[in-house]
């Protein structure tokens, strides 16, 4: 769009709805021609949301912000790479997607699939996928196939079908999802005015970090950032090839998002760690709940145990953070994602059975 007429529509147009969605508002940046159909629920722009609880707990100075990419149209970051992916399917001509997921990328693929006219097929592992995240598949009309194995086989199973069928393969192998991922770093960016110090996010099939660093890479080189970013990639500790250094068998974790044992991007992350000087760490699914307590509980910010890793993994390594230095925290998912695990694991007071008498309730009020 000419600069003048987006200035005059944004002008013209109430406040609220000045975001277009990530690929008209990123279009330079991105794979995208006009014969490109965009398919879009008005995905990123999501929040930077300063942290002053956690800042706190990791002191001398340091300010942290929160990217809480759970206020995707899905609930989910993914969104931002299925913007992508399902446009450039449907720019193909493709009538159907398949995915496999732990969650959160079948119902992106569900919900952008849907929205572009296309079909979509899904691959879980049965018995291990939150359930706001099934719900959803099912409410966007996917085609669920749960098998007996994990996310690593689904995945192995999907390229194969996607191999020998018709249909587009929509998981983060599919090299436009970190295309619209990296936008997240351009909003960073553009939020804070340049690159923060620390970036912490957690790390599954690790496509999400190999993104970020795509984007403040080319922000860097276009001249909107000085510098750039420590990428600090965090894993589950049940569930934490990179950190381990090989493929773990049986991956284990209540962060079902990064339950993953054979990441795919493994080769991308291990260069982005080195080129960034930064490091990946294990936390425990006990560190992981902390977090997630905290940031509830502290801020005001429901995320999904996945998410929480990031948040874990910075107070982990708050004696390595610089004095001042600015963090960002990637908040990967929403919290009601997983209403189970929030009701499972909360310190909150809980009272029940009262007799419904205003005396009754104003006693176990205390008063
Ligand atoms: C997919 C996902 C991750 C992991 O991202 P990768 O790109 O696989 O590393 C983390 N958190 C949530 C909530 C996710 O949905």
């Amino acid at each position: 769009m000419p600069l003048l007429r987006s200035l005059r529509t944004l002008a013209a147009r109430p406040t609220h709805q000045d975001w277009p969605g990530l690929i008209e508002a990123y279009r330079r940046w991105l794979p995208v021609s006009n014969q490109t159909p965009v398919i879009s629920l008005r995905e990123g722009a999501t929040p930077l949301i300063p942290a002053p609880t956690i800042a706190e707990r990791v002191g001398r100075g340091v300010k942290v912000y929160l990217k809480y990419d759970g206020l995707n149209p899905t609930g989910s970051f993914k969104d931002r790479g299925m913007t992508m992916a399902i446009s450039k399917a449907k720019e193909a001509g493709s009538e159907a997607v398949i995915c496999a997921s732990t969650g959160n990328t079948s119902a992106a693929a569900a919900a952008y699939a849907r929205r572009g006219g296309m079909r979509a097929f899904v691959l879980i592992p049965d018995g291990y996928v939150a359930q706001g995240k099934l719900a959803q598949a099912l409410l966007y009309g996917a085609e669920m196939i749960a098998i007996q194995g994990n996310f690593d086989r689904a995945l192995a199973i999907v390229q194969e079908v996607a191999n020998q069928y018709p249909i587009t393969l929509v998981n983060s192998v599919n090299p436009y999802r970190l295309q619209g991922q990296k936008t997240a770093a351009f909003e960073v960016i553009d939020a804070l005015g340049e690159a923060p110090d620390w970036l912490c996010i957690p790390v599954g099939n690790a496509g999400n970090i190999t993104a970020y660093w795509m984007g403040f890479n080319e922000y860097r080189q276009a001249g909107r950032s000085r510098t750039l970013p420590r990428m600090m990639g965090f894993q589950a500790a049940g569930s934490a090839p990179l950190v381990m250094g090989h493929t773990i068998e049986h991956p284990d974790t209540i962060a079902t998002a990064i339950r993953i044992g054979n990441p795919v991007n493994r080769d991308n992350a291990l260069k982005v760690e080195a080129e960034s000087h930064g490091g990946f760490m294990a936390v425990t699914d006990a560190e992981i709940l902390e977090a997630y307590k905290l940031l509830g509980s502290g801020e005001g910010v429901f995320c999904e145990p996945a998410s929480a890793a990031s948040v874990a993994g910075l107070l982990k390594r708050r004696d390595e953070v610089p004095a001042g230095a600015t963090v960002v925290c990637v908040l990967t998912g929403n919290g009601l994602k997983d209403p189970s695990t929030a009701i499972e694991h909360n310190e909150a007071r809980f009272h029940t059975g009262l007799d419904a008498d205003t005396a009754a309730v104003a006693k176990v009020m205390g008063f």
